[in-house]
């Protein structure tokens, strides 16, 4: 069996969404893996029956994540959907699936990796389909932030990173005692952290952070940003020390697009409109909004709300398309009117899935995502953490 895995390691400083590590194409050829430029003229209703007949040869010993986000010609050969967390814990108790093929990002094929059994293997079938908001925090600069914290006798901080981040950043939080959150159970993480430790250091979420922080009741001026760009990021000494949380500078390109003024524009435009958002949007977009959540909490709160209710939803395109093509008898609408999807999510075509599994049904292993053992083990401990609080 050929393999082409991409490591991650912290050591080597690779995060969410640049893997480095592809074998040049010719040399794949030659090893015997159909090269992904053989897919990429198919027509559409040739990819869908090749998918079939690959998942059909490959049987229960693969099995097919789709994350909420991703496209609707993907979805559909979805085994399970979900978000990253519950994709992950669901597609490691399939004992029986060798290979996991994420359809989403790549720090959620790293946190699939990690929580996966030995014995199985993780595929994102575009290696370039990352997250922005993973990638705006590096190894490096964390430990230089948490670095020039320390110096100022900032000790009693707590790390808690977001479940959107590099499996490295999850192992920085595990080294030092601190844990990984999702948008659903931010707000009790914050809780069980501040009774530990005097003061927050949340990553790589400015948003998600300040939202939660407000909801647990902190003040606005108590929440400093810390950008990584700036000496003691961009703080006087004086606004470190009083802080409660320091905020990494991080957003979603999909969420952050989000402003205020297109909460206004909608209510304006269909009078009792309800206002549905994400937590990883604007503080002064959530402050305005009826109701804010994760996404699981999005599509259950449309799913139970009343016929002939009107939502306009702050989060990702696909998602939206699909929630008011399932509940037609309530109107459904983006937030925003300009296009706002996740477009690295959208990078995993039909094609690249198609080439995924014909070749893991011929036996070769493409794509792989492979948590360094170290690495592992620390973001293990972190997500763990998070699992015995919540
Ligand atoms: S929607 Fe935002 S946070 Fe999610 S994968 Fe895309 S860029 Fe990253």
């Amino acid at each position: 069996m050929m393999s082409t895995a991409v490591t991650t390691s912290h050591d080597a400083g690779l995060n969410g969404g640049a893997p480095t590590a592809i074998t040049p194409a010719t040399a794949l050829d030659r090893a015997g893996i159909r090269p992904i430029d053989d897919y990429l003229n198919l027509g559409e209703a040739e990819i869908y029956e090749r998918i079939q007949e690959a998942k059909q040869k490959l049987g229960e010993r693969v099995v097919i994540l789709g994350h909420h986000y991703q496209r609707d010609d993907v979805i559909c050969h979805a085994d399970l959907t979900g978000d990253s967390f519950k994709l992950s814990q669901q597609a490691s108790a399939r004992h029986n699936a060798d290979y996991i093929v994420f359809c989403g990002v790549h720090f959620m094929a790293e946190s699939a990796d990690i929580l996966s059994g030995d014995h199985q293997q993780v595929i994102l079938p575009d290696l370039a389909a990352g997250c922005s908001m993973a990638d705006m925090a590096r190894l490096e600069q964390v430990e230089t932030a948490w670095e020039q914290l320390q110096e100022l006798g900032l000790t009693s901080l707590m790390p808690i990173t977001y479940m959107n981040s590099a499996a490295n950043i999850k192992a920085f939080c595990g080294r030092h005692e601190g844990v990984v959150c999702t948008s659903s159970n931010a707000a009790p993480l914050f809780d069980w952290a501040l009774k530990r430790r005097e003061k927050l250091f949340f990553f790589p979420d400015e948003h998600l952070g300040r939202n939660t922080g407000v909801k647990f009741g902190i003040p606005l001026d108590q929440m400093v940003v810390w950008d990584p760009r700036q000496e003691l990021g961009g703080n006087t000494e004086e606004q470190l020390k009083n802080a409660r949380i320091v905020l990494w500078k991080g957003f979603c390109s999909v969420h952050g697009r989000f402003q205020a003024r297109h909460v206004d524009d909608r209510r304006a435009e269909y009078p009792g409109i309800k206002i549905l958002v994400h937590p990883e949007c604007r503080y002064e977009v959530v402050s305005k909004s009826d109701l804010n959540g994760s996404t699981e909490f999005i599509i259950k709160t449309i799913a139970e709300a009343p016929a002939g209710s009107k939502w306009a939803v702050g989060t990702e395109l696909n998602l939206v398309n699909r929630l008011a093509k399932r509940h037609t008898d309530k109107f459904v609408t983006l937030l925003a009117p300009d296009l706002c999807m996740c477009a690295t999510m959208f990078r995993i075509a039909p094609e690249n899935l198609l080439w995924s599994l014909e070749n893991l049904a011929e036996g070769n292993v493409v794509n792989q995502i492979k948590v360094d053992e170290e690495t592992a083990r620390w973001a293990k401990i972190a997500l763990d953490r998070m699992l015995a609080i919540q």
